[in-house]
């Protein structure tokens, strides 16, 4: 097992992190630090998402109670119901279950980035309090999305035409054919957009 792989210990009823193991037991630490317990190996198993949200949860509410400033040492913890998060705590799973350190630090930073951003900063460096709130993310059946393409040829300024948003890729192009032919211009800048919604869950 990974060190930091967070597991459920069976008799202690909480959610630690897998720290290293000597013969039949393993150290533990809390999510989000704290002192190390020592656990059976036979009582431990891989934590289920849930337990793993929820453990996170908890973490950051008693850190932004206490009112602590994030440790940027340790790894950053997934805002639970957040897709975003939970996509790079998958993405950063993988690259340890792989042994790929650079993987793993790569999502770390994507997901700091990602939390200052959306998040409004390392979660424990306010004081907010995060509930769990599960969403998902969908794309919005009720608007169609948009392709655009924008002529930027021209040797001083850009050339501006657009195609102006079209329902397909193809009517894109098909504009696109037209312009050239009746101007020269060759480069483009295309675009789409789509629009999506947050659905609670439950
Ligand atoms: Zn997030
Ligand atoms: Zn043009």
């Amino acid at each position: 097992m990974e060190p930091g792989t967070l597991v459920y210990d069976q008799r202690a009823r909480r959610v630690g992190e897998y720290q290293d193991r000597s013969g039949p037991h393993v150290m533990l630490r809390p999510v989000g630090g704290g002192r190390e317990w020592q656990a059976d190996v036979a009582e431990i198993r891989v934590a289920t998402l849930d337990e793993r949200l929820s453990a996170g949860v908890r973490a950051l509410n008693e850190r932004s109670r206490e009112g602590l400033s994030a440790d940027p040492t340790r790894p950053p913890v997934p805002v639970p119901g957040c897709a975003a998060c939970e996509e790079l705590a998958v993405r950063r799973d993988r690259a340890r279950a792989a042994f790929d350190g650079s993987a793993v630090t790569d999502a770390n930073v994507l997901l700091r980035q990602h939390q200052r951003k959306e998040h409004g900063g390392e979660p424990a460096s306010g004081r907010r309090v995060f509930r769990y709130v599960p969403y998902t993310i969908v794309q919005d059946a009720s608007a169609l999305p948009e392709y655009q393409a924008y002529c930027v040829s021209g040797a001083d300024a850009d050339c501006g035409a657009s195609s102006g948003p079209c329902p397909s890729p193809g009517e894109v192009e098909e504009w696109q054919r037209r312009h050239t032919q009746e101007t020269r211009h060759l480069r483009y800048r295309r675009s789409f957009a789509d629009y999506a919604v947050l659905e609670r869950q439950g």
